[in-house]
């Protein structure tokens, strides 16, 4: 038990998105008095209730009920079911949606931790009101230490008349009454460009309008070049360079009109446009924390935002604002709270891209590499060479390592096809770990597997190397 009892607990966790459960977890565990709000429907945040998990399982329902991911085996026209509705998709989404829910509840409760219902606000620097709509919903708590892990919600242009059904943003998605027969995304960012993917997988005409000349400018070209090709094949239509001036919507669908003065009509327009800090109902004046013009709060080091006590994680914060990403701030920034030892994150993070087909990536790109004079050589394996490849039926996924000519340490990795997600934490593991291609060479994998495809890279990137030193040496052929 914790040694300050002036206050009613030890520390108080606003948000019980990934962040704020894994704060509250690690402090329990640390033996702390430990309390979480959330508003009732939202227990888990964002990430289980309109973010990542029912995006992932959309896309998992997508891929299983289209019979997507199976066409190259039994030809174009192949579905598991002819007609999909919302309902069939959304199913798998609300079981899986209360299945983690139960999940995120049963840990805080087996932890000790107990969950108030509601939304919190600072009366004073230590003091949390914590107001929910249902009988006895009203708590007012001290605590020592105050964890805001409160997220974003999709931001909304002022000058677009939002109605959930017709014109959404991407919380809203998850409610569509029917699959789209074609659809504008307005914004080519994650978000947008995951969604437009399900949809064109639906057989949805999609076309995604981008105030940028382009998308996902921070991964792999190559990568982002196959993703277009593919997405283009699926009938997206791409504008680049485009900026949207209004959206007219009546009762036979919606007409989008760009500053160029082209018109789109399409069933639906759906708005991913950036997100904003959970952060105006939290009376932050109260606690003498600021936040920024979008919601965001800044923290050092160790998450503490201005105010010693009080620490931010998660989406709040900003980049890279990932589920994978907040759950670690969380458990870290509960330990720097009571000073606990504790090492810091690795600063090699891998992305993911649940697009169709997924990209990852972790560590360099050519093009950062290029600006840091840092040579590299390429070593490239495309699924269609890998027996496991042809017996999944991806001929289109690929796997390219960066690697170092004089070392052969492995500068990056990036992956596109299936299982890309999952497959970049074997290179993620061997930088991490200051390995060498030259383990890969030398070390035997499962086969058929597709991690095969890293054994495949590795030896035409050394080979390349060898190549490039047998003629530097002037050796004979
Ligand atoms: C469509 C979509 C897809 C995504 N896909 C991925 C992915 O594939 N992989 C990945 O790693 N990340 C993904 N993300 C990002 C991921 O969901 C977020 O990074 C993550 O949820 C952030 O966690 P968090 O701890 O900041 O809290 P959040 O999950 O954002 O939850 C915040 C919680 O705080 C609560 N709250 C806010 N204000 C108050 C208040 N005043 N009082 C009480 N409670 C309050 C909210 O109700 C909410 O429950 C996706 C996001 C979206 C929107």
């Amino acid at each position: 038990m914790s040694a300050d009892e002036s206050h009613d607990y030890d520390l108080m966790v606003i948000g019980s998105g990934p962040g704020g459960q894994k704060a509250a977890i690690a402090a329990a565990k640390l033996g702390k008095r430990v309390a979480i709000a959330d508003r009732g429907h939202m227990m888990g945040g964002v990430c289980v209730n309109t973010g990542t998990i029912p995006s992932k399982t959309l896309r998992e329902a997508v891929l299983y009920l289209s019979g997507f991911s199976q066409r190259e085996m039994y030809g174009a026209s192949y579905r598991v079911k002819s007609e999909i509705t919302i309902d069939d998709l959304l199913a798998r989404t609300h079981h899986v949606i209360g299945r983690e829910t139960e999940i995120v509840r049963n840990q805080l409760l087996r932890n000790h931790v107990d969950i108030l219902t509601g939304t919190a606000r600072f009366t004073d620097p230590h003091t949390v009101l914590v107001e929910g709509a249902g009988r006895g919903d009203h708590n007012r708590v001290t605590a020592a230490h105050v964890v805001i892990a409160t997220g974003t919600r999709p931001a909304r242009p002022d000058t677009v008349a939002f109605d959930g059904e017709r014109v959404v943003d991407s919380d809203q998605v998850l409610q569509l009454g029917r699959v789209p027969g074609s659809m504008v995304v307005v914004g080519a960012g994650v978000i947008g460009i995951e969604y437009a993917s399900m949809f064109a997988a639906l057989g949805t005409r999609v076309t995604v309008v981008e105030k940028r000349e382009g998308m996902l400018g921070f991964c792999d070209p190559e990568v982002v070049e196959s993703l277009k090709f593919h997405l283009r094949d699926s009938a997206v239509t791409f504008r680049f360079g485009e900026e949207v001036s209004s959206v007219e919507v009546n009762g036979r669908g919606t007409v989008t009109s760009l500053a160029s003065g082209k018109k789109i009509p399409a069933d639906m327009v759906m708005y991913s446009a950036g997100r904003q800090g959970m952060t105006e109902e939290l009376g932050l004046d109260a606690a003498g924390v600021v936040a920024d013009d979008r919601g965001r709060i800044q923290v050092d080091k160790q998450f503490r935002t201005s105010v010693e006590h009080i620490a931010a994680v998660g989406d709040v914060i900003g980049f890279p604002a990932l589920a994978s990403t907040s759950m670690d701030q969380g458990r870290l920034a509960a330990y720097h709270l009571f000073g606990e030892p504790v090492r810091e994150l690795h600063e090699l993070q891998p992305i993911g891209i649940y697009t169709i087909p997924e990209i990852s990536f972790c560590g360099r790109t050519e093009a950062e590499l290029t600006a840091a004079a840092v040579p590299y050589e390429t070593g490239l394996a495309r699924y269609r060479e890998l027996a496991r490849g042809a017996i999944v039926g991806d001929s289109y996924g690929m796997l390219k390592l960066l690697v170092s000519p004089d070392d052969h340490t492995l500068l990056g990795v990036h992956v596109f096809g299936t299982n890309a997600t999952d497959l970049v934490h074997i290179g993620q593991a061997i930088m991490g770990c200051g390995g060498s291609v030259d383990y890969l060479v030398d070390t035997v994998l499962n086969y058929p597997t597709l991690s095969e495809a890293y054994k495949v890279a590795a030896l035409d990137a050394t080979n390349k190397i060898r190549a490039l030193e047998a003629v530097e040496r002037g050796d004979q052929v």
